[in-house]
């Protein structure tokens, strides 16, 4: 694992490892948008966790910056990439054509579990400061349409899949062979991709996804943001950061997290 974050080091010059490292102190000095603070609130999220106050500040500033985020099972990686997300989408649908956001996970239960979570988050976003109108999905209002969010996983019928994707979701959460089925037998387009997560990395790897991993990222735009979050940083990993990311900066937390 040390080996590993040498060889980012080496390549990509600036990544810098962050142990431990504190960040904006609360969510509060974040500059999230309070509908996003308050649904924080609402769901008792008081504190942000070690990787979440490094990660965010990071994935918010400007220009965006790629991210490689290590750190325990259970030190809350979900919420350090789904604030950024919600934030940068600005909690609300596009009617602009294909999904702005897409995260990769290993298995249909995770993808179900992120995609709950991302919904919880986005929910009762209206632009507004201090409005929270429950679950909002589909509704309109003067400020347009709820974020729209589609699930690409294996178990599910492939023709409610298709339906899922013509109805232009903003963000797509997958694991990577029904994601890479639907991309070559559906022409599903990935072009208008910004902010692309890897999450549970090492275990994707471990899961054999690394073939269909790599013809995925060959079809995203290359001026996209993209992420990798991982409870360790196996060599096979890192080789895939250095390939599919630029400069990141590396966020390692230990046994401290
Ligand atoms: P990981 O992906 O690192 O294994 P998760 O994102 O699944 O971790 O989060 C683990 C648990 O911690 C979840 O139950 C989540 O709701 C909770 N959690 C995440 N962030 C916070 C926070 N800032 N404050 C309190 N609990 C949190
Ligand atoms: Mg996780």
């Amino acid at each position: 694992v040390k080996g590993g974050t040498d060889i980012i080091k080496k390549t990509k010059g600036k990544s810098k490892i962050a142990k431990g490292e504190v960040g904006g102190g609360s969510f509060q000095s974040m500059g999230l948008h309070p509908s996003l603070l308050r649904s924080l609130t609402l769901q008792g999220y008081r504190i942000p966790t070690p990787i979440q106050r490094t990660s965010i500040p990071t994935l918010l500033a400007n220009p965006p910056r790629d991210l490689v985020g290590m750190a325990r099972t259970g030190s809350g990686k979900t919420l350090a990439y789904m604030i950024p997300l919600v934030q940068r989408l600005s909690g609300r649908h596009a009617s602009t054509f294909g999904a702005r956001a897409l995260i990769l996970l290993p298995a249909r239960e995770l993808a179900l579990q992120v995609l709950k979570v991302g919904k919880e988050l986005a929910r009762g976003w209206n632009g507004k400061e201090g409005a929270h109108a429950g679950d909002n999905q589909g509704e309109t209002s003067e400020k347009g349409q709820a974020l729209r969010w589609g699930l690409i996983v294996g178990g599910e019928g492939l023709d409610e899949q298709f339906e899922m994707i013509t109805n232009n979701p903003d963000v797509i959460i997958a694991t990577p062979g029904r994601l890479l089925h639907l991309i070559v037998e559906m022409n599903l387009d990935l072009k208008s991709v910004q902010y692309v997560v890897f999450d549970e990395a090492d275990r994707l790897f471990e899961m054999g996804f690394e073939t269909a991993l790599n013809e995925i990222l060959h079809r995203l735009p290359s001026s996209r943001q993209t992420l990798l979050f991982s409870a360790t940083l196996p060599k096979s990993l890192v080789d895939f950061a250095k390939a599919g990311l630029q400069d990141p900066k590396l966020v390692r937390l230990d046994a401290e997290s």
